[in-house]
């Protein structure tokens, strides 16, 4: 290896991280463990541990850092949670989630990324993940409710399907807004047949595309 990931990990957790107020030692913990830099190809892999999104081909990018730990934050994870999350990308943010939670359902509509995010999380050792192709804002309806589902795409509204997906007291964590210019994190809690909505920060993400989302455009 070109570069000592473990130092960088570490360093990325102090001055990206912590120094912005996200203290939850599961988190950092688990983005300490996780070679980042290899869900990264190509020249592209120099840049995993920098505070910026990167790109991972297909016109994707991988989330960076602080908004990976921020939206799991979040979620509030308990280690017996069943979570979906609607865009695979390069896998990342899915390695976080199997290693705070039960089980992770992750969909991704792009083929090529799935299977090397797969390959990928496979080779790392993680039994706990299902994968699916497809269309994610429809959700994953035949695995009942999950308590978390985190969306890494910018939807320009809540898809109620996720919403129904969602289980007693679960929390949704979404992009929400204009894919031109910026959205704004939702945090959504259900109460029985309650959904409270807060916003957390301003973020940008590509978009979400599909039936209850933006169309390919
Ligand atoms: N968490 C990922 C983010 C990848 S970018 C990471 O950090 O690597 C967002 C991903 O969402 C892209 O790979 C894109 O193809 C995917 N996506 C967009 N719309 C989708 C949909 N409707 N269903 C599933 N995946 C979708």
């Amino acid at each position: 290896m070109l570069f000592d990931n473990k130092e960088l990990a570490e360093k990325m957790i102090r001055t990206q991280i912590k120094s912005r107020g996200i203290y939850n030692e599961r988190i950092c913990e688990a983005m300490k463990r996780i070679p980042r830099h290899l869900f990264i190809s190509g020249s592209a892999k120099q840049r995993a541990y920098g505070d910026y999104p990167v790109s991972i081909g297909h016109g994707q990018t991988i989330s960076q850092p602080y908004i990976v730990a921020l939206m799991t934050d979040l979620l509030q994870i308990r280690e017996t949670n069943r979570i979906l999350e609607i865009g695979t990308g390069s896998g990342y943010q899915t390695a976080l989630l199997a290693e705070l939670a039960e089980e992770v359902y992750t969909i991704e509509r792009i083929p090529e990324l799935l299977k090397r995010a797969k390959m990928i999380l496979n080779s790392l050792g993680y039994v706990n993940i299902y994968f699916r192709e497809g269309d994610g804002t429809v959700g994953w309806s035949d695995e009942g409710l999950f308590h978390r589902i985190i969306v890494t795409a910018a939807a320009p509204f809540i898809p109620e399907e996720l919403k129904n997906q969602l289980a007693d007291n679960g929390i949704l964590v979404i992009p929400v807004g204009d894919y031109h210019s910026y959205q704004v994190l939702k945090v959504i809690q259900r109460t029985g047949t309650r959904f409270e909505t807060r916003e957390s920060i301003g973020c940008r993400f590509v978009p979400l595309i599909g039936k209850y989302a933006f169309t390919d455009e």
